[in-house]
């Protein structure tokens, strides 16, 4: 089967390999019909994920048709339409018990998918403890609209559920990128009274707004961030920021804008290290939160979608077929063209 392969240095390729087959009776292979191309891919393709292994086939957010499944496998069957999760979790661990899925403890546990195994940029893929990393779609929901669930959405979704949003609140969202977006999509599921969007790219600015995604578009080259916030807050500041930027001064951005004992939620994955200024920001009581979703809602957020009440389809920008990823992780990393996502026909 054709599979893009991680091969170090910067370099990925698309290469011939064999059909993944059951090692487990836990896990089922996938059949994958409908991929796409993450952020964190390129940040693999770049070093800048020290556990990602060269040689291991790319890929953490598609859908597909179950195709085998280990005799252990309780929720699903084959021809079961599913949605893949990011993480793969072995729901018994300390931390699975508790809902932080992204620390599970087992080898194959947390974002292994297209990072330490093989995922699914290609035509199958293996998925280990299939019952908690599977999610049918049901037949009212199409491969573009359950595409996001496993990832981008269910980071989205995380990420408003830890910050705790509550009614009436403002939400500061940092960059309208997939994850911004995504993040502003499921803040609005807790009825704020105003959600503030950020973003350099004007594209992507005026998207946010058309969609209803943000009541506010600010452009960090234009317009003062923190005098804004301040202004529309009655001279507080945001109560909830949600960073999904990742850029060189979005962090500081992000502490700035939060109100005091705000909270601030930091998804981006950053390629560099970043400074927490705690003189400058003492007597500022804030809480932050970091780290890499914890993707146990996936049957949830299908709800949702089921209910017409979150879809991230409009991501999609352009389409191509598995063999034409290369030039499509060529535009996606250099942002041409406005390309949010791309739907990978597989
Ligand atoms: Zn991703
Ligand atoms: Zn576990």
């Amino acid at each position: 089967m054709k599979a893009v392969v991680y091969q170090g240095n910067g370099r990925i390729g698309l290469e011939e390999r064999p059909r993944p087959a059951l090692r487990d009776p836990r896990d089922a292979i996938v059949q994958v019909t409908l991929t796409t191309i993450c952020t964190s891919d390129l940040h693999i393709q770049h070093g800048a994920v020290p556990r990602a292994v060269p040689g291991v086939i790319l890929g953490h957010e598609f859908v597909g048709r179950v195709a085998e499944v280990g005799e252990a496998v309780r929720t699903g069957k084959p021809g079961d339409r599913v949605a893949v999760n990011v993480e793969t979790f072995c729901g018994e661990c300390f931390f699975c018990r508790r809902g932080f899925v992204n620390n599970c403890t087992d080898h194959q546990g947390g974002w292994a998918l297209g990072c330490r195994i093989d995922g699914g940029q290609a035509e199958y893929a293996r998925i280990p403890f299939a019952d908690h990393g599977l999610t049918r779609i049901p037949d009212t929901v199409t491969d573009e609209q359950a595409l996001f669930n496993g990832d981008l959405l269910s980071t989205g979704y995380w990420a408003a559920k830890i910050g705790e949003i509550q009614p009436g609140d403002t939400v500061a969202v940092i960059g309208a990128g997939p994850t911004g977006l995504c993040a502003m999509l499921c803040a609005r599921l807790y009825r704020p009274a105003q959600i503030v969007a950020i973003e350099v790219d004007g594209f992507r600015r005026e998207l946010a707004r058309e969609r209803g995604l943000a009541d506010v578009v600010l452009d960090p080259g234009r317009d003062r961030l923190e005098e804004a916030l301040r202004e529309r807050t009655d001279g507080r500041g945001a109560d909830v920021v949600l960073e999904a930027a990742g850029g060189p001064d979005t962090f500081q951005t992000a502490w700035k804008i939060a109100r005091p004992n705000g909270t601030v939620v930091v998804v981006a994955m950053y390629e560099e290290a970043q400074v927490l200024p705690l003189p400058e920001m003492y007597g500022k009581n804030l809480v932050f939160k970091t780290g890499g979703v914890d993707g146990c809602f996936c049957r949830e957020i299908m709800g949702l979608t089921e209910k017409g009440k979150l879809d991230a389809s409009f991501l999609i920008t352009h389409r191509c077929r598995l063999d034409q990823i290369l030039e499509a992780y060529r535009v996606f990393e250099g942002k041409e063209d406005h390309v949010i996502k791309y739907a990978v026909t597989v």
